[in-house]
């Protein structure tokens, strides 16, 4: 029944278990979800109402493909004065973001060619990767780094035939923030070798210890590199599906007519939302980046009071990948959670081969479900 290409994109170990999730709450299973990265804080108030103001005026049409002007300017002002990068409103297109990641790929990546991205790394990135017929190369992230993609790893996994490099500084799954070091070894390599750079910034907003560098923003690197942003996790603005990409104009052009003949346009109403959310106070992000800091903290002290259980201090983002000393795999001990304890976690080799022997734990969640979590955890542990 399915065309070929079907074989090369598999589900999101993210999103199934997220299903999962609202089929056992459905059934009325009282369930603690570490699974899914997503803030559990609504929108602020004023974007909110600047979504409603626009239903209210009309603003229900098709956009300019390419997004709303004023939209596509706030995003560029806030990338050259936040970011540095080196922008004007044409190198902006609004796309939600995963979508930007897919469409970036499809225009840069196709068979016989190599991305290189971290392992463990984001679940959507390997699917895609294998989606446009280009090779995955996984750099290893190791504990003993706080799980930085180091650039002298990167170095030995380029090729002639790398195309790509994929960075996610806040990481997903590992909570690793990269340093300007970091950023400018891989830079080096990205002009020596003639590679371009896919930067996925969506948690640049979610620091807590550590600065956030856009790679767009060193020499040379505007013209090579695709900056992927968005407003669902800095504005809890998940189910809007909103975000950017930033490039040259050609990679731009490109990825408009991926969209034009796929989504056509973000929405409408949402766009102006946007506006708003660049434009106006930033003391909500602020808000929930300190307590998404203090769960960090219960959380990091929690798991590592449980016998069996170690992770590090991620510097941002909202996840800690736990490595589990049982003689399991990812999949069943996250089965084994949810079973026996009712705790839904995401199995850590749904973010890559090395991602086996962990498991990803968002803190997208209150103090209160956080500590009952680990309770239950810590209990059902006991027990093994
Ligand atoms: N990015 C979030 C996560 O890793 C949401 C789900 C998804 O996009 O896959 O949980």
């Amino acid at each position: 029944m399915f065309a070929d290409r079907m074989q090369r994109i598999g589900p999101s170990g993210t999103l199934v278990t997220k299903n999962l999730v609202e089929k056992l709450k459905a059934e009325g299973v009282n369930v603690i979800s570490f699974a899914l990265g997503e803030p559990d804080f609504t929108t602020p108030k004023h974007i909110v109402e600047a979504a409603n103001s626009a239903l209210e005026e009309g603003f229900t049409h098709y956009t300019s493909s390419y997004g709303i002007p004023e939209l596509r300017e706030a995003i560029a002002e806030k990338s050259r004065t936040e970011n540095k990068i080196p922008c004007k409103t044409e190198n902006v297109i609004v796309t939600p973001t995963k979508f930007g990641i897919f469409s970036s790929l499809l225009s840069l990546a196709q068979k016989g060619d190599e991305v290189i991205l971290s392992d463990p790394g984001f679940v959507s990135y390997f699917q895609i990767i294998n989606f446009t017929e280009a090779k995955i190369i996984g750099v290893e992230l190791s504990e003993e780094d706080d799980f930085r993609l180091l650039s002298e790893n990167v170095s030995e996994a380029i090729t002639p035939k790398t195309k790509v490099i994929m960075l996610n500084s806040p990481n997903n799954p590992t909570g690793s923030v990269s340093t300007k070091e970091d950023l400018k070894g891989i830079a080096d390599l990205a002009q020596d070798n003639d590679i371009y750079i896919i930067s996925d910034e969506v948690y640049e907003k979610i620091i807590y210890d550590g600065t956030h560098h856009s790679i767009a923003s060193f020499d040379g690197m505007f013209d090579r590199t695709v900056t992927l942003n968005g407003f669902s996790k800095s504005y809890a603005m998940t189910g809007w599906r909103l975000g950017w990409a930033i490039a040259n104009e050609d990679i731009i052009n490109a990825i408009n007519r991926i969209q034009q003949h796929s989504l056509t346009c973000a929405v409408s109403f949402a766009q102006k939302a946007g506006v708003r959310a660049l434009t106006g106070s930033q003391e909500p992000v602020k808000e929930m980046v300190k307590e998404f800091k203090a769960r960090r903290d219960i959380l990091v002290e929690g798991i590592n009071a449980i016998p069996n259980l170690r992770c590090r201090v991620p510097q941002g983002a909202f996840y800690v990948f736990v490595k589990f000393v049982y003689d399991m795999s990812s999949v069943d001990f996250s089965k084994f959670l949810i079973k026996k304890a009712n705790v839904a976690v995401t199995p850590g080799s749904a973010f890559g081969i090395c991602g086996e022997g962990y498991i990803r734990l968002s803190y997208a969640t209150s103090r209160k479900n956080i500590t009952e979590g680990l309770k239950r955890i810590k209990e059902t542990l006991s027990e093994l």
